[in-house]
C-alpha cells in the first residue's frame, strides 16, 4: 500500500510543497522526502524566517543551501531507486543529502570544508539518519574506495563534468551535475548506456557555486 503523504504541519512548508508541484516536481517519493525534511534545521539563524521560501540562502564558508525547487528537480532527475548507493559531491548544509538519504539505501557525501561537514554531521545525528557516510575531501576525485555508484549528484559547478565521477558510475548509472564556466550553468544528466558510454541531456539552467580544487585550508 502506498501511503498518501501528509502535508507538513507548518503552513509555510506546505505552501512550499504546493509551489514545487506547480513547477513540475511531481514524483511523490521526492515530494514526500522534501515534505518530511525540516529545512529550518539547515538554515542559519539569520535566515530562519526564510527557511521555507523557495530560495537559495547563504550558509557558512561563503556557500549556499540550494533552492528547494532545484533540489526537487535534481533529485527527481536522478531517478533514485530504493536500493541505490548514491555519491553526493558538496554536502554543504546537508539538506540535499538528507533528501537523498530518504530515497536510497546509502549516501556517500563529500565536502571540502570541515566546518560545513561537521555541522551537517550534527544534523544527520539529530535527524537519526543511519545511511549517510561523510568524507572531508576533494569531491572532484569522487570516492574511489566505495565506487562504483548507482547514482551521482554534484551540487557545485565545474567547467566540465569531472572524469573521475563519470568513471565511478555503474554502467547503467545516472549522474546529474551543473556544468559550465559562468554564473549560469547547464544542469546536465548523464545516463550510462550499459557499457562505456553515456547519453547527455541538458535539463535546465541553474546557478551553483563553483566546484573548487582540493580541500579548503583552515576550514
Ligand atoms: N547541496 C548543498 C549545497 C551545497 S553548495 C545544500 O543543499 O546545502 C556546494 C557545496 O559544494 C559547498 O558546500 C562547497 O563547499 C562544496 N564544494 C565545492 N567544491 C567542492 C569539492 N571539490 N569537493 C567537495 N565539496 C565541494
Amino acid at each position: 500500500m502506498v501511503r498518501r503523504p501528509h502535508p507538513p504541519a507548518d503552513p509555510r512548508h506546505a505552501r512550499l510543497i504546493e509551489g514545487l508541484k506547480a513547477q513540475g516536481v511531481t514524483d511523490a517519493a521526492v515530494l514526500n522526502a522534501i515534505a518530511t525534511t525540516p529545512r529550518d534545521l539547515f538554515t542559519p539563524e539569520l535566515f530562519q524566517e526564510r527557511a521555507f521560501e523557495d530560495q537559495a540562502l547563504p550558509i557558512a564558508c561563503g556557500q549556499t543551501i540550494s533552492q528547494p525547487y532545484i533540489v526537487g528537480m535534481m533529485t527527481q532527475a536522478l531517478r533514485i531507486e530504493k536500493r541505490s548507493r548514491v555519491l553526493e559531491i558538496g554536502t554543504g548544509s546537508g539538506y540535499q543529502t538528507t533528501i537523498l538519504s530518504k530515497l536510497s539505501r546509502l549516501v556517500y557525501s563529500v565536502e571540502r570544508y570541515r566546518t560545513l561537514m561537521s555541522a551537517a554531521e550534527d544534523r544527520f545525528r539529530q535527524l537519526g539518519l543511519t545511511n549517510v557516510i561523510t568524507r572531508f575531501g576533494d569531491g572532484g576525485q569522487g570516492w574511489p574506495e566505495q565506487a562504483p555508484f548507482d547514482r551521482v549528484m554534484v551540487t557545485a559547478a565545474a567547467p566540465d563534468v569531472p572524469r573521475a565521477l563519470l568513471a565511478q558510475l555503474k554502467p547503467n548509472g545516472v549522474l546529474v551535475a551543473p556544468v559550465g564556466r559562468g554564473p549560469v550553468q547547464d544542469l546536465n544528466r548523464y545516463v550510462g548506456d550499459g557499457e562505456d558510454g553515456f547519453t547527455v541531456e541538458t535539463l535546465a539552467e541553474v546557478r551553483f557555486v563553483p566546484l573548487l580544487d582540493g580541500v579548503a585550508k583552515d576550514s
